[in-house]
Order: C-alpha cells, then structure tokens, then sequence
C-alpha cells in the first residue's frame, strides 16, 4: 500500500472525481478526510469500507469553514500530509453572458477556495517537513475553455497556485502539482458531454471517450506516493489525447 499512515483531505469528496480520489486513498492505506458540503449522506457512503476515516462539511468559499475543519483533522490526526484541492463548480456560458455574479463565484470557488485551503494547510506541512499537493485543474485552464472563460481563468490561476507552492514548499520536503483533466463522466462532466461543445470536444479526443474518475484518481495516487518524490511544479494531462483545434 502506497499511502499507509499518510493523512488526505480531498477537497468536495461526496461524489465524482474528488469521491474516486478519496476511495483510492484509501485502498493505499490512507486515513481520508471526506468532505461534503451539501449531502451528508453522499459522504457517508464513501467512507463506507475505509479503513479509517474522518467526514466534514466544508464550504471552500468561508474562511472560517476551513479553518474550522481543520481544527478538527488536527484534533483527530495531529497531521494532514496530502491535500488535494478538487472541489469546483463550472457554469458554462457565452463570454457575452457571464455576469459579475457567475464570475465572482467561480473565481472564489476554484481558486479562491484552494488558495485558502492550501494557505491554512501550507504551515501544518512546514511543521512535518512533509506534505503533498495536488490541485485539480482542467485542460481549460490550458487553452482557454469554450463557452466558459470565468471556469477557464480560474483553473489557468490554480495551476499558478500550483507553481506558486511548489516554490514556496519545495525546503519542507512539500511537492506541488497539478492535473489537468479532460472530459471525466461525472454529474459536471455528463452535462457538458450531452453538449453539442461536448460531442466535438470528445470528437478530438484520440482514445475516442470520456475518461472515468479511476483514471484521474490513478494520477492523483501517483502524485501522493512517494513514487513520485522528486516532481513538483507540473502538470499532467489526463485527457485521452485531447487535441485543440
Ligand atoms: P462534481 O460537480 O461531480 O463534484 C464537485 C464537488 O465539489 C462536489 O463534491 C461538490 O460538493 C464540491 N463543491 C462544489 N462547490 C463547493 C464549495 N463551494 N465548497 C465545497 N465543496 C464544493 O464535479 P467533478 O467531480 O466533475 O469535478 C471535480 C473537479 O474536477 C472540479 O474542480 C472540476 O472543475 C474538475 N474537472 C472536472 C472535469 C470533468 O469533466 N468532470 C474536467 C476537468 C476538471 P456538493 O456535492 O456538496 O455540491
């Protein structure tokens, strides 16, 4: 087992990528904080046959809603080694069309949000001389996501972030790095493939399909173990070949 005795908290872990993320941590041995912010029992669910297991409800726009979960990580672990900033939302719309509002909500989740999460989390690592970071952008962020500026600039920035930590980490021993997703069946990613952006998007994707939440799971594995020590500051690509043209 990859993970045994490490500490995860993955970030909006009730369901789709963030749920694969947290059940693989904890098949390596990971104790996995699980967190939800509207569905209980989703979250409940997941942790079914974990091993060891912590669920809390977590608004990555409030401040005080992170510091508070991790207050109680701290009081159960006394140690957080792997955070994996995964919770986002998307609202895809014509640049035309993207109100102040959407654009102020999407920047405070994705990268706002992650931005707190890590800060909070970043002096707990330095005090390990330990940590591991993922973020989980988006091919958006890499080449400018149709019909979605606002979700696309919030990733480009989570992928700075990334960077920005790897920096900042790199003498605690804490790696910094990002994956960058394709189209992944989950409830956001379903609604965009039913899409006619969707079909053409899957049209140039060379393996010819959606990627499961396994698939980026694997990655996220490989990034918290310590097969992958000597990496920080990338990102990598789990998109089936995702061409842009
Ligand atoms: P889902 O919509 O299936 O799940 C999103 C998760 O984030 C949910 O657990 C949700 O919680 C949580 N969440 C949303 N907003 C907040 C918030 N303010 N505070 C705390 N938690 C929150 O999305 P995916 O699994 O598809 O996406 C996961 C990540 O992967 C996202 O960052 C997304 O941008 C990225 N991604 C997804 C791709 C795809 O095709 N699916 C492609 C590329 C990147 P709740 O259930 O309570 O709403």
């Amino acid at each position: 087992m990859k993970l045994r005795g490490k500490v995860a908290l993955v970030s909006g872990s009730s369901r789709g990528i963030g749920k694969a993320i947290a059940t693989s941590f904890a098949k390596e041995g990971a104790s996995v904080i699980v967190t939800y912010r509207k569905n209980y029992d989703l979250a409940k669910k997941v942790v079914n046959n974990f091993n060891d297991s912590l669920i809390v409800k977590l608004e990555v726009t409030k401040r005080e809603s992170i510091k508070s979960v991790i207050k109680r990580v701290i009081k159960k672990y006394n140690r957080i080694d792997i955070l994996v900033n995964n919770a986002g939302i998307n609202k895809p719309a014509d640049v035309e069309d993207v109100t102040d509002r959407d654009w102020d909500l999407i920047m405070t989740t994705n990268l706002k949000g992650s931005f707190m999460l890590t800060q909070e989390i970043f002096p707990i690592m330095k005090k390990q001389n330990f940590g591991r970071i993922i973020n989980i952008s988006s091919v958006s962020g890499q080449y400018g996501g149709p019909r979605t500026v606002h979700y696309a600039v919030s990733k480009a920035g989570l992928i700075a972030l990334g960077h920005c930590f790897a920096r900042f980490g790199a003498s605690y021993n804490i790696t910094s790095n990002n994956i960058a997703p394709g189209l992944i069946t989950t409830e956001m990613g379903n609604k965009m493939i039913e899409t006619k952006l969707g079909k053409k998007i899957l049209s140039n994707t060379l393996l010819n399909r959606p990627g499961t939440t396994q698939e980026v799971a694997n990655m996220a594995v490989f990034l918290a173990s310590d097969d992958s020590s000597y990496i920080t500051g990338q990102t990598f690509n789990v998109n089936g070949g995702l061409l842009f043209s």
